[in-house]
C-alpha cells in the first residue's frame, strides 16, 4: 500500500466572501496545546471570548459565545431553540441566505411569511414595516449583508419596528461583523449570528452569536417545559413545544457558558484559541479603523475594476463594503477567467448562486485578505487575464486607478 502524500498546501490569495486568510497570530494560537474544557485555565478563556465577543458585537447582552459549527449552525441554533411548531415567521428575502432563514424556519415548524427584493436591491424599511402589521409575526428574520448578490439592509428602523410591534429581531450578520458597523443593542437586534470565516478572519468552525433577556425568557420557558417531560408532567401538554435539538438547545448551551459549566457537548477548545486571537486582533486594530481599512481598499478596488470598463452589478445605494459584484462581460466564460486566476496567479474570487450563475463574479475585501496588497495584485491579474483572452479593456488603467485612491485617502488623513 502507498503512503499518504505529504499534506499539499499552496499559498493562495483569497478574494473571495469567505472562507478569508487568517492573520499568522491567529493560525500560531490555534497550534498551542489541547486544555481540558473544564480546567480553569479553559474556562478563563471562554470568559474572555465572550468579552471580545460582546465589544466586537456592540452588545451589554450577557449572552454572547460561539456555537461549534459553521455560521449556519449559529443560524439553526438561534432560530430552533426559539422557533415553536405553528410560529409565524416575516422574512424578508434579498438573496440567498434569506432562502436559508426560511429553510431552517420551516424546519422548525414556523410559519414562513417570505417577501422578496429583486436580487442587487434591498427593502426600503417601509414595506418591512408593512409586512409586519400585515402578518403580526412572532419573529422578524433577516440578513444583513448578503454575499450572495453583495447588498447591505439598512437595520435601525426595522429593529424599531419590531419593538414597537413586539416581534423578535433574528439577524444574520455573519458577512459583516468585523468588516462594517453591526450595533446589536442601538440598533434593538434581540438575537444576531455571525461566523468566523469572514470579516472575522479565523478558520471556517465557529458560529458565534448573542441575545437578549427576550430570547432568554424563551429559553427559560421551553426549558421549563422539556424538564416537565423528563419528569412525566406535562407530557400530553407539550411533547410540540419542545425544543427539538439537543446539540443546538441554547438553554442548554448557556448553562455550559455560565458559571454553572453544566456539561454539554465537548468545545472545540483549539478553534477557541483561534476565535480568541481574533478578536483580540479587531480590538487591537479597533473598529472604527477596522472598518476604514475595509471602506478604503472597497474603494480601490471598485475604481480598479471601474476603470478596466467593467460593470458593477446591483444598486451603488445598497452595496455591501466587504463584497464587489462584478459583471462578466459578454462573450467570456467566468469559470475559465477564475481558473487561470487561480492556476497563474494563485488568486481565488468567487462565482455565484441561482440566478447570478455565470453572471457575476464576487470578490471579497474581508479581514485579514482585506490588503492593498492583495487588492493590486487582484486587478492586475484579473486585467492579465482578460487582456490574455482578448477582451477590450483599457490596458494598465486598473491599478493606477487604485493607487490613485490609496493615494487621495493618505491626503484625506493628512489633511483632516
Ligand atoms: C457565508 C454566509 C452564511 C453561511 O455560512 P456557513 O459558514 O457556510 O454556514 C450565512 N449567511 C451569510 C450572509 C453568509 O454570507
Amino acid at each position: 500500500m502507498q503512503p499518504l502524500k505529504a499534506l499539499h498546501v499552496p499559498a493562495r490569495t483569497i478574494m473571495t466572501p469567505g472562507p478569508v486568510e487568517v492573520d499568522p497570530r491567529v493560525l500560531q494560537a490555534m497550534s498551542r496545546s489541547i486544555l481540558g474544557q473544564f480546567d480553569p485555565a479553559f474556562t478563563a478563556i471562554m470568559n474572555d471570548t465572550m468579552e471580545g465577543l460582546r465589544r466586537v458585537l456592540q452588545t451589554q447582552n450577557q449572552w454572547a459565545y460561539p456555537i461549534d459549527g459553521t455560521s449556519r449552525a449559529g443560524i439553526e441554533a438561534m432560530l430552533c431553540s426559539i422557533i415553536e411548531p405553528g410560529d409565524r415567521v416575516l422574512i424578508p428575502s434579498f438573496g440567498r441566505f434569506g432562502g436559508l432563514l426560511a429553510e431552517i424556519t420551516e424546519r422548525c415548524g414556523g410559519e414562513v411569511h417570505m417577501i422578496h427584493t429583486e436580487w442587487g436591491t434591498v427593502f426600503a424599511p417601509d414595506t418591512i414595516i408593512a409586512a409586519i402589521k400585515e402578518t403580526e409575526p412572532k419573529v422578524v428574520a433577516m440578513v444583513h449583508g448578503d454575499t450572495s448578490t453583495g447588498r447591505i439592509q439598512p437595520l435601525q428602523e426595522i429593529g424599531y419596528a419590531c419593538r414597537e410591534h413586539d416581534c423578535l429581531f433574528i439577524v444574520d450578520a455573519v458577512a459583516t461583523v468585523g468588516g462594517t458597523d453591526v450595533k446589536t443593542d442601538d440598533w434593538m437586534i434581540d438575537g444576531l449570528i455571525t461566523g468566523t470565516q469572514k470579516c472575522l478572519s479565523v478558520p471556517s468552525g465557529m458560529a458565534p452569536l448573542t441575545y437578549n433577556h427576550r430570547i432568554e425568557e424563551i429559553l427559560m420557558e421551553r426549558k421549563s417545559i422539556e424538564q416537565g417531560l423528563v419528569t412525566g408532567e406535562q407530557e400530553e401538554l407539550n411533547h410540540q413545544r419542545r425544543i427539538r435539538s439537543n446539540y443546538f438547545d441554547l438553554s442548554q448551551l448557556q448553562e455550559y457558558w455560565s458559571p454553572a459549566r453544566l456539561n454539554h457537548h465537548t468545545e472545540a477548545t483549539a478553534a477557541l484559541y483561534g476565535l480568541y486571537e481574533g478578536l483580540r486582533l479587531i480590538l487591537e486594530e479597533g473598529l472604527e479603523q477596522r472598518f476604514e481599512r475595509h471602506r478604503t481598499n472597497e474603494r480601490a478596488l471598485v475604481a480598479g475594476i471601474e476603470a478596466m470598463g467593467l460593470t458593477l452589478f446591483g444598486d451603488p445605494g445598497c452595496k455591501l463594503p466587504t463584497v464587489t459584484c462584478v459583471e462578466i462581460p459578454e462573450g467570456i466564460n467566468g469559470e475559465t477567467v477564475r481558473a487561470m486566476l487561480l492556476e497563474d496567479f494563485a488568486i481565488e474570487v468567487a462565482s455565484s448562486f441561482g440566478p447570478l450563475h455565470g453572471k457575476i463574479w464576487r470578490i471579497g475585501t474581508m479581514g485579514y485578505s482585506c490588503q492593498k496588497k492583495n487588492v493590486l495584485q487582484t486587478l492586475a491579474a484579473l486585467e492579465a487575464v482578460l487582456l490574455r483572452l482578448q477582451v477590450k479593456i483599457p490596458a494598465g488603467e486598473a491599478v493606477q486607478a487604485a493607487l490613485d485612491v490609496y493615494k487621495q485617502v493618505e491626503y484625506e488623513k493628512v489633511s483632516h
